[in-house]
């Protein structure tokens, strides 16, 4: 009898951000599968489960996909419920579709459970709406760490009403700047990148397009980031950017945000 397999969102770090259902389901599993953005605090829901770490943060070294896919299929076959749990959402920059795929040609049952993603996370920390009805009548996620070969229109987004939340941009911020910059994007739209949001070392920058080279570099931001970009960040940038003035006596170049609690 096959088993089946569950894609579920572990949510962006805080364990408090995890739908019940995740939760219920780890209860259940027989094995579990764990990314490494998803937090291993997650683990003591599921004391009864096999756990598998298959970390794949880009630039590491990482358990290949083709075999990540083939443990799913073996582990569901072997009649066990699997839990896939994948940082923030699984449905996006997750590479979800391809162990549906996978799945579906294996003839295994699977489900997705959602989960918080990052950027929604991220927009949360800082007390920022992604959508305004004067100023970002949208949202689009985006990475700007692609597969090879892939094309965004930077021209496009850079003259839309959305606000752009990237993902992945840290180590490519040079190539963000320079094609929204030439996709007409005036230079002045306010941006926040937001470090390990959700989490207690969360970490919050507020800059410009123009000026966000040297910010980053200056506070030296590191990957999981978010870098949310559009004028529904306008207010929300300034509360910062004085906020971190005020700091700057002490040498505190972020603002911090990373708790509410
Ligand atoms: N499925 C995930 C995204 C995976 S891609 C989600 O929905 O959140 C990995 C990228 O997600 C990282 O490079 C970073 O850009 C972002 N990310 C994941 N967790 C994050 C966090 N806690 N804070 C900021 N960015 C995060």
């Amino acid at each position: 009898m096959n088993g089946k397999v569950f894609l579920v969102g572990a949510g962006p770090g805080d364990p408090e951000l995890l739908t019940l259902k995740a939760a219920r389901l780890l209860g259940e599993a027989d094995v579990v599968l764990i990314d490494d953005l998803a937090s291993d605090d997650l683990l003591s829901l599921c004391p009864q489960a096999r756990v598998i770490h298959v970390g794949k943060r880009g630039g590491c070294k990482s358990t290949p996909q083709a075999f990540i896919e083939k443990l799913l299929v073996h582990e569901a076959r072997t009649g066990h419920k699997v839990v896939r749990l994948k940082g923030g959402d699984p449905s996006i920059f997750g590479r979800a579709a391809e162990e549906i795929a996978a799945l579906d040609a294996a003839g295994v049952d699977c489900e997705i459970v959602p989960g918080i993603s990052a950027g929604l996370a991220a927009a949360a920390s800082i007390g920022a709406s992604l959508t305004h009805r004067d100023h970002a009548q949208g949202v689009a996620f985006l990475t700007a760490h692609g597969a090879e070969g892939a094309q965004i229109d930077w021209r496009a987004l850079a003259r839309s009403p959305l606000t752009l939340v990237v993902y992945m941009g840290v180590s490519r911020a040079g190539e963000l700047q320079s094609d929204l910059l030439e996709g007409g994007m005036s230079a002045d739209t306010p941006i926040i990148a937001v470090e390990n949001a959700s989490h207690s070392e969360a970490r919050t920058v507020a800059t410009t397009l123009r000026e966000m080279l040297s910010d980053f570099a200056r506070v030296s931001l590191k990957s999981p980031a978010v870098i949310v970009i559009g004028e529904a960040m306008k207010s929300r940038a300034k509360a910062l950017s004085l906020a971190s003035h005020e700091r700057e006596a002490e040498h505190a170049v972020f603002a911090r945000f990373a708790s509410r609690n």
